[in-house]
């Protein structure tokens, strides 16, 4: 990709395979072969349907798979150190300071028997070593005031806190030790639509302030057009397309994009009958043999159903897999 040429790679993900290993099962092929870069300052968005690899990804960055995750092939370039050649220690002391997440669903990332202000501080503690109770306390309450909570809400517990205000607590433990990346794992998700818009707004203003990359993990279109500069599209494991976000959204040119776009509303476009894609994503144990995306397809051919399309360049910033695209 060529947006940024003139800006500092942080992240340069290279051919990442993730497979979920189960006794007595086949291996789930839950990422296969994905790459993307991410720059100084860049917010991308990381797109699809629920089970398509997203999560997953995500938490192979920070090396936070589940048991059963194995990163099979690939490589993470992190400020040009492969965080896959890094003990579990070293890991230790670059999570957090280095990358931070944003998990989903904050109710449950949250303890709920301890108070917010402990929790951030908890982070700090462990991952920057400060251990003096007035300078963590002055620490977490900067954080809270940072992200919009009065800095008198430290002593509360999750439970006193209201849905978005759990979001903003998130978000702040994700800052506590200054990281240069933060994954936000559907940050909104849950949450009504003025909060939704409360919480990008100050995702997109921290981001401005301290000069932060975000990798934004996200089914919503809508929310990827408001933020993002870059977006990859996966399905089904592997990348569909990847590309700047005003490309994505004005010469989409995979037909899962141009399907998922069509099932967005368009505000400017009032009239406009939303689109359905057919069907449901595939299953990573049972993946379809040629294209994974050729059984909801509205275009497929017969060659899709056998063959496996390749992530193909139409530009030095834009790059697609199908074979529609193949050059004649
Ligand atoms: Fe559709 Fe075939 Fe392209 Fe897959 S390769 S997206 S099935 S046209």
């Amino acid at each position: 990709m060529n947006n940024g040429l003139m800006k500092k790679t942080l992240l340069d993900v290279r051919n990442v395979s993730i497979d979920y290993v189960n006794r007595n099962e086949a291996p789930a092929h839950a990422v296969e072969d994905v790459s993307f870069v991410l720059h100084e300052g860049e917010m991308l968005g990381l797109v699809g349907e629920s089970g398509c690899g997203k999560t997953t990804l995500a938490l192979s960055l920070l090396r936070l798979l589940p048991a059963a995750g194995r990163i099979t092939e690939g490589e993470i370039f992190f400020k040009g150190t492969d965080w896959l050649d890094l003990t579990e220690k070293q890991m230790e002391e670059v999570r957090w300071k280095e990358i931070s997440m944003i998990f989903q669903g904050a109710m449950n990332a949250l303890n709920p028997v301890r108070t917010i202000g402990d929790q951030i501080a908890e982070a700090i503690r462990q991952h920057l070593g400060e251990t003096r109770k007035s300078t963590l306390n002055a620490m977490v309450e900067e954080l809270l005031d940072r992200v919009g909570i009065p800095p008198n809400r430290r002593e509360s517990y999750p439970h006193q806190y209201s849905g978005g205000m759990r979001q903003r607590a998130m978000i702040a433990m994700a800052l506590a030790c200054s990281p240069d990346v933060v994954i936000a794992d559907e940050p909104t998700t849950a949450l009504d639509v003025m909060i939704q818009a409360q919480i990008l707004e100050l995702l997109s203003r921290l981001q401005k302030q301290l000069g932060l990359s975000v990798i934004l993990v996200t089914h919503d279109l809508g929310v990827v057009a408001e933020v993002c500069d870059t977006v990859l599209v996966m399905y089904g494991g592997v990348t569909a397309e990847y590309a700047p976000v005003d490309v994505i959204y004005n010469f989409p040119r995979h037909p899962y994009t141009q399907q998922l776009l069509s099932a967005f509303p368009d505000l400017s476009k009032p009239t406009e009958r939303l689109v359905s894609i057919p069907g449901y994503p595939p299953r990573l144990e049972a993946l379809p043999p040629g294209c994974r995306f050729a059984p909801r397809c509205n275009k497929a051919f017969d060659r899709c159903h056998v063959e496996k399309p390749e992530l193909r360049f139409l530009a030095s910033d834009h790059a697609a897999s199908c074979h529609l695209l193949e050059e004649k």
